[in-house]
C-alpha cells in the first residue's frame, strides 16, 4: 500500500494543488493531506490504518455520523433499483412533501440542486426574474458557495459587470446598508446573508440586525435571502429560521440535507418560486438534480433528524468545548452543534498572521493524537449525534496522552 505522501504525490500531478476543494488542502501545514479509507460514526480511518476522532465532518453534512446504518440500508435497496431516470420519481416528491410538511413558513415549494452553490445561483437568478431589478447585496465573512457573484470579493476571474453587480458589505452595518439602499434606489433585487456565519470562526448575527434586514427589504421591494446550507437541520430542524422567527423571501439548504449525498435546495412561497421554468420564465435545470439515491439519503437522513433533541446536541457541543479549553486555555468556543479551536474575540483580537502561526502546529499535534479537524484555521468543527459521551471521555485521553 502506498504511503500517505505517495498518493499525495501522485495527486499533484493530476489534480490542481492535489485537492478537489481548496478547503481541503494541507498547504500551509508542510504535510500531505490524510488519505481516508473509510468512516464509521464519529471516526475516520486512512489508508495506513490510522484512526482519528472527526470534527470535520465532511464540512457539515454528517449530522448522524458516518455511515449510518438506516441511511445505509435505504441506498442499498435503491441501488437496485436503477441510479437516475431523468423524470419524475416519487422519492423527491416524498422529500418535497416531508419538507414542506416539517419546515412551514415560508416553504410552500422547493427546488432540488445537487450544490448549495446552485441553490444560492439560483435563488439569486429567482430574485432577479421576481424582482426585475440586477443588484444583489452580500455580506463580508458570509460565504455563499462559489457562484461568481458571490466571489467577487476574493476571486479572480469575475467580470466587472458581475462585481458592479455585487455589493459587498459589513455585517451588522445598519448605516451604511440603509445607505446603499438610498444610493441605488429600486436597483437592488435581493439580500444574501447566513443568518448565522459558519464558514469564518464563530460570529454570530445580532437579532435585531437580522430584523433590520427584513424591514428594510420588505420596504424596498428586495427579496431577503437566508442561505441556511449549513444551519439548515443543524441548529433546529428548521435552521435559522426556526429559530429566530424571521421569515425571509427564499431560503438555501444543502449539506445535512442529502444525508452525505448531493443534494441542496431552494425553496420559497408559490408566488416567488413559480417563476422557475417551466411555468416562469427564470431558467433552471439539471441532469442530475432529485436523482432518486440522493433522495433516499436525504429523506432517510431527515426523517431521523426530525426526532433530534438538539439541546442534547449543543450541551456536548458544551462539553467538548470544556474539554478543548482545559487543554488549549482561552482559545475555544462552542454552541450550535459547532466550535472553533479559536474565539471569535480571538480571531479578531489577534492577527491573522497569529493564527497562521500557531494553528499548523495545532493542527498537527491534534492529527498526531488521533483528532481530525478542518485544515483550515477559519473553517468552524461539527459535532454529530455520533459525538456522544463516550467518544467525549476518547477525546479527553487522546489530547492528555
Ligand atoms: C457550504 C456552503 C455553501 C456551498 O455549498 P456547496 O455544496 O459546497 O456548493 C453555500 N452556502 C453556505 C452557507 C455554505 O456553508
Amino acid at each position: 500500500m502506498a504511503t500517505q505522501e505517495e498518493l499525495f504525490q501522485r495527486s499533484l500531478l493530476c489534480i490542481p494543488g492535489g485537492v478537489h476543494s481548496p478547503v481541503r488542502s494541507f498547504q500551509n501545514l508542510q504535510i500531505s493531506p490524510r488519505f481516508i479509507r473509510s468512516g464509521e460514526k464519529a471516526f475516520i480511518t486512512d489508508t495506513d490504518g490510522k484512526e482519528y476522532i472527526d470534527f470535520c465532518m465532511s464540512f457539515g453534512p454528517l449530522l448522524l455520523g458516518h455511515a449510518d446504518p438506516q441511511i445505509n440500508t435505504a441506498l442499498k435497496k435503491a441501488l437496485e433499483r436503477g441510479l437516475t431516470f431523468g423524470t419524475c420519481e416519487p422519492y423527491s416528491l416524498d422529500l418535497a412533501e416531508f419538507l414542506i410538511k416539517n419546515l412551514g413558513n415560508p416553504v410552500e415549494q422547493i427546488r432540488f440542486v445537487n450544490s448549495g452553490t446552485e441553490a444560492v445561483m439560483t435563488a439569486l437568478r429567482l430574485a432577479r426574474g421576481f424582482t426585475k431589478k440586477d443588484k444583489v447585496i452580500k455580506f463580508k465573512h458570509c460565504y455563499h458557495g462559489h457562484t461568481d457573484s458571490m466571489l467577487v470579493d476574493i476571486s479572480q476571474g469575475i467580470t466587472e459587470h458581475t462585481r458592479m453587480d455585487t455589493l459587498v458589505l459589513e455585517l451588522g452595518d445598519r448605516p451604511q446598508l440603509k445607505k446603499v439602499f438610498q444610493t441605488y434606489k429600486k436597483q437592488i433585487a435581493a439580500v444574501i446573508i447566513e443568518p448565522l456565519p459558519c464558514n469564518h470562526g464563530l460570529i454570530i448575527n445580532d437579532k435585531i440586525f437580522l430584523e433590520y434586514l427584513r424591514e428594510i427589504t420588505l420596504e424596498e421591494e428586495a427579496l431577503l435571502i437566508f442561505d441556511e446550507v449549513i444551519t439548515g437541520f443543524r441548529v433546529s430542524f428548521g435552521g435559522m429560521v426556526e429559530r429566530l422567527k424571521i421569515i425571509p423571501d427564499l431560503i438555501t439548504y444543502g449539506k445535512i440535507i442529502g444525508g452525505g449525498l448531493p443534494v441542496a435546495a431552494v425553496a420559497g412561497p408559490r408566488k416567488i418560486m413559480e417563476y422557475l421554468a417551466p411555468t416562469g420564465s427564470v431558467y433552471q435545470a439539471g441532469t442530475l438534480s432529485a436523482n432518486p439515491l440522493a433522495m433516499i439519503a436525504g429523506l432517510t437522513a431527515l426523517r431521523q433528524i426530525q426526532k433530534i433533541d438538539y439541546r442534547v446536541l449543543e450541551e456536548r457541543t458544551l462539553s467538548l468545548s470544556k474539554i478543548f479549553k482545559n487543554w488549549f486555555r482561552s482559545f475555544n468556543k462552542g454552541e450550535f452543534s459547532r466550535f472553533n479551536i479559536h474565539t471569535f474575540e480571538s480571531l479578531f483580537s489577534i492577527t491573522t498572521l497569529e493564527i497562521d502561526q500557531y494553528f499548523p502546529s495545532l493542527f498537527k499535534t491534534l492529527l498526531r493524537r488521533g483528532i481530525y479537524l478542518s485544515p483550515q484555521a477559519y473553517e468552524v468543527g461539527f459535532m454529530s449525534m455520533a459525538h456522544d459521551e463516550t467518544v467525549l471521555v476518547e477525546l479527553e485521553k487522546r489530547l492528555w496522552i
